[in-house]
């Protein structure tokens, strides 16, 4: 058991790479640069509501950046800095530095300098703020769909909200497809690269944290335009076939949450641009649906454009539960 001061110090106090002040005094000091917009985002994981008690640091360290992270790839924005405020029931120093590990393992892959941030106590909660750095006028918005543009997801969605049905106990699969399917859950991997290389190419992107179609949906709302989503485009990876349910499959699919993957429209006069740099990258994209005039809203759709109703749309902290 540490003092508030020795953990900082010994855990949280490193060599800035980009700022001119980092860890120590009142405030960081960061470098404005002619040109470039900073993209600023936070999010909290409260104990109880985003992990149970007795949850990995080393992997709550990395996933509380990657969620934030995972913001700033949705804007096209590269990461630099990044704030801790840090609530502990207790000066736990084999949690701080478990959790320290896992926080810097991805900050130090993204050479993202940890500023500075607060220690207190409290009950377990942690709260990370980042920065990005992006060209001024190039971020990449949620209002800027437009109709005739395709709708491309990364990756896959769905692999985490399995992951959740499995360590809640309410689904079994086989050890490898549980395997991937909880470490989507618990380490996912933001796709930094992926929205850098979207500045203009993409008209809008966003993450999806709370569900595809929620996610979707907020794009539909912010831009005024209608986007389909087509149930047979959604890619379905070996852990997503290995379970046998149909429903739950499609439910996790579009309304799971947890993804961190980016959705984002792009003309369809882009379409070779955008395979590429998917290609380039090693990460599969998929075009899943379209753009269009009409009520601003997400629609999932089958073969035969007929609306596929989906028991839940996404994750909402304060929707009455079902
Ligand atoms: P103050 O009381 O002036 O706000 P603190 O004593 O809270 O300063 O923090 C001392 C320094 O340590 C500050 O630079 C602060 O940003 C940094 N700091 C505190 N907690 C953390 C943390 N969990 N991660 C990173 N930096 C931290
Ligand atoms: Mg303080």
């Amino acid at each position: 058991v540490g003092s508030e001061f020795s953990l900082i110090e010994k855990y949280f106090r490193t060599a800035p790479r980009k700022a001119a002040l980092g860890v120590g005094d009142d405030c960081a000091l960061l470098y404005a640069k002619p040109g470039v917009q900073l993209a600023v985002s936070t999010d909290v994981l409260n104990e109880g509501t985003h992990f149970t008690a007795g949850a990995d640091p080393r992997k709550l360290g990395h996933k509380a950046l990657a969620v934030n992270l995972s913001d700033l790839a949705a804007m096209g924005a590269d990461p630099a800095y990044a704030l801790l405020a840090l609530s502990l029931p207790l000066a736990d120093e084999a949690w701080v530095a478990a959790f320290a590990d896992g926080f810097f393992g991805l900050a130090r892959q993204y050479g993202v300098d940890l500023v500075g941030g607060d220690t207190t106590r409290g009950p377990l909660s942690i709260c990370v703020t980042v920065l990005g750095e992006v060209p001024s006028g190039l971020a990449l918005r949620r209002d800027g769909a437009q109709p005739g543009d395709d709708l491309w997801v990364s990756g896959a969605t769905g692999e985490a909200a399995l992951g959740l049905e499995i360590v809640q106990g309410r689904l079994r699969l086989p050890d490898a497809a549980a395997q991937t399917c909880i470490a989507r859950l618990d380490t996912p991997a933001p796709r930094v690269e992926l929205g850098g290389r979207l500045r203009g190419v993409a008209h809008s992107a966003i993450d999806i944290s709370d569900g595809l179609l929620a996610d979707v949906g907020h794009v539909a709302r912010a831009s005024g335009v209608a986007i389909r989503v087509e149930a047979n485009a959604l890619p379905v990876t070996g852990a997503l076939a290995a379970c046998e349910d149909p429903q739950l499959r499609l439910a996790c699919m579009v309304g799971g949450g947890d993804d961190y993957e980016l959705a984002f429209t792009a003309p369809a006069d882009r379409r070779d641009e955008v395979l590429l740099i998917a290609a380039e990258l090693s990460l599969p994209v998929h075009r899943i649906g379209a753009v269009m005039r009409g009520e601003a809203e997400a629609v999932l759709v089958d073969r035969h454009g007929g609306r596929v109703s989906v028991p839940r749309r996404g994750y909402d902290h304060f929707a009455a539960t079902p």
